[in-house]
C-alpha cells in the first residue's frame, strides 16, 4: 500500500505514491504546474528524463487549458458558450472544440436518457449553488427553468470548414459536467505528443493517469471518503493510462434550515439530484464520458444505475450508497480495485 498522500487538495480522486518515488540518482526527474483553473485547483506532474522536456510540456499543457477555459466557461463573457447563451434560438459560429465538447454531450445525454443534460444551464443559474447567490427558488421558478432543460432542442454542424451551434429560444449551455473531462483528455493527447510518458494530469480530482508510474508500475489513486475529510479514502484503483472521475454531493452546496442542496441537478426534477448514492466513480479511457457519466450515474440512483451498467458493461464504476456506505463495482473493476476502509462492505454488480 502507498505510503504517502503527494496531492490532495481538491477532493474526488487523490493521486497515491510511494515516497521512494523521487529518491535515488537513478529515479527519472519530475515537475509540475499548479493553479486554480475551471474553478478548482488544476495541478499536472509529469516525469522524464529530461527536464526541459517536461518543462515545455507543462507550459504548453497550462496554456492549452487557459485557452480551452476562455471557450468554454460560463463565467467568461467572451466564451463561445456564453456567446450560445447570449444568442439562444440563434445559431453561433463556434471553435471546432466547442462542437467536438458540446457533441459529445449530446451523445452522454441520450444515452443516459437525459440524465446527464448539458442545457441545465437555466436550472444552474436559478440554484447559484457554489456561489454567493445560492438560494432555494420557488415552484414557479424552478417548473419554468426546467421546462428549457430539453438536450434534443441542441443543433449543431459543419459548413465550409466552419463549426456552428444553436441551442433552443432561452435555453443555455453549462459544460461543468463534462468539459473538465473532456479537457484532461486533451491534455493527455497533448503531453504524449510532446514525448511524455509518465504523467498525473489532476483538473480538481479529475484524474488522468497517463502511461505507468515512473517505476514502470500502475498508479495508485485513492478515491475520497464521502464522509470523511478531504485526502482520506476509502478503496484504491489501479491505473494504467486511464481516467478515473468522481461525482459526489460533498463538494458544492449550501445549507438552509437544515437541508443540504448540492450542485448536482435532476433535470426531471429541476431539484438536486435525491439520490441514495453518496458518491460515484468512472474509470475509462476518456476522462469526458467518465465525466458525463458519473454526474448521470449520480442522478440515476442505485438501482437505475446497476440496469444500466448491465445494458453497457464497457462502462466500470464505483458506486457507494449513502446509510450503510455499501459499495457497488463493476464486474471488471475486481482485478484493480481494493476497498481500504473496513467498515464499509463491498458488493460486485451482476
Ligand atoms: P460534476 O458532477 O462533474 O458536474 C456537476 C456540474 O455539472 C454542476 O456544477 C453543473 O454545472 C452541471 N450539472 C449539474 N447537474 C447536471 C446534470 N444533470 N447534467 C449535466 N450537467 C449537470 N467554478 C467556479 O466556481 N468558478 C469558475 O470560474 C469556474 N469556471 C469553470 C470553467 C470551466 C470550463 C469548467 C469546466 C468548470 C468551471 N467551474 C468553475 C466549475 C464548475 O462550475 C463546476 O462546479 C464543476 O465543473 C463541477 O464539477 P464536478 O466534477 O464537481 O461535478
Ligand atoms: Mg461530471
Amino acid at each position: 500500500m502507498p505510503s504517502v498522500i503527494i496531492a490532495a487538495l481538491s477532493m474526488a480522486v487523490i493521486f497515491l505514491a510511494a515516497r521512494t518515488y523521487m529518491s535515488g540518482l537513478s529515479e527519472p526527474s519530475s515537475a509540475q504546474r499548479e493553479s486554480y483553473r475551471l474553478g478548482t485547483v488544476v495541478r499536472l506532474t509529469v516525469w522524464g528524463a529530461d527536464k526541459a522536456l517536461l518543462d515545455r510540456a507543462l507550459d504548453d499543457s497550462m496554456a492549452e487549458i487557459t485557452r480551452l477555459e476562455s471557450l468554454l466557461s460560463v463565467n467568461i463573457a467572451t466564451s463561445d458558450v456564453s456567446k450560445i447563451n447570449a444568442n439562444s434560438g440563434r445559431v453561433v459560429a463556434v471553435s471546432p472544440e466547442t462542437k467536438e465538447v458540446v457533441a459529445l454531450a449530446i451523445k452522454n445525454a441520450e444515452k443516459t436518457n437525459g440524465a446527464f443534460d448539458p442545457t441545465i444551464g437555466s436550472l444552474v443559474r436559478l440554484w447559484g449553488i457554489g456561489t454567493k447567490n445560492a438560494r432555494v427558488p420557488s415552484d414557479s421558478e424552478i417548473d419554468a427553468a426546467r421546462a428549457l432543460v430539453d438536450y434534443r432542442r441542441v443543433f449543431l454542424y459543419e459548413k465550409g470548414g466552419k463549426s456552428y451551434v444553436a441551442v433552443g429560444r432561452g435555453q443555455s449551455l453549462d459544460l461543468g459536467g463534462i468539459a473538465k473531462g473532456w479537457i484532461a483528455d486533451r491534455i493527455d493527447a497533448l503531453l504524449k505528443e510532446r514525448g511524455v510518458k509518465s504523467a498525473i494530469v489532476d483538473l480538481g480530482g479529475n484524474i488522468y493517469a497517463l502511461g505507468e508510474s515512473p517505476k514502470g508500475r500502475e498508479w495508485k489513486l485513492g478515491l475520497q471518503h464521502p464522509q470523511k475529510p478531504r485526502g482520506e479514502y476509502f478503496a484504491v484503483v489501479d491505473a494504467v493510462d486511464i481516467s478515473v472521475v468522481t461525482s459526489g454531493a460533498y463538494e458544492r452546496y449550501f445549507e438552509k434550515d437544515g437541508v443540504r442542496y448540492h450542485h448536482i441537478l435532476d433535470p426531471s426534477t429541476g431539484r438536486p439530484a435525491q439520490s441514495d448514492l453518496i458518491s460515484v466513480s468512472v474509470v475509462s479511457k476518456k476522462s469526458a464520458d467518465a465525466d458525463a457519466l458519473c454526474t448521470a450515474l449520480f442522478v440515476m440512483g442505485l438501482d437505475r444505475s446497476a440496469v444500466f451498467l448491465k445494458r453497457h458493461p464497457d462502462i466500470q464504476a464505483v458506486l457507494v450508497k449513502g446509510g450503510n456506505n455499501a459499495v457497488f463495482i463493476t464486474p471488471d473493476l475486481k482485478g484493480c480495485f481494493e476497498l481500504t476502509d473496513g467498515t464499509m462492505a463491498l458488493e460486485v454488480l451482476k
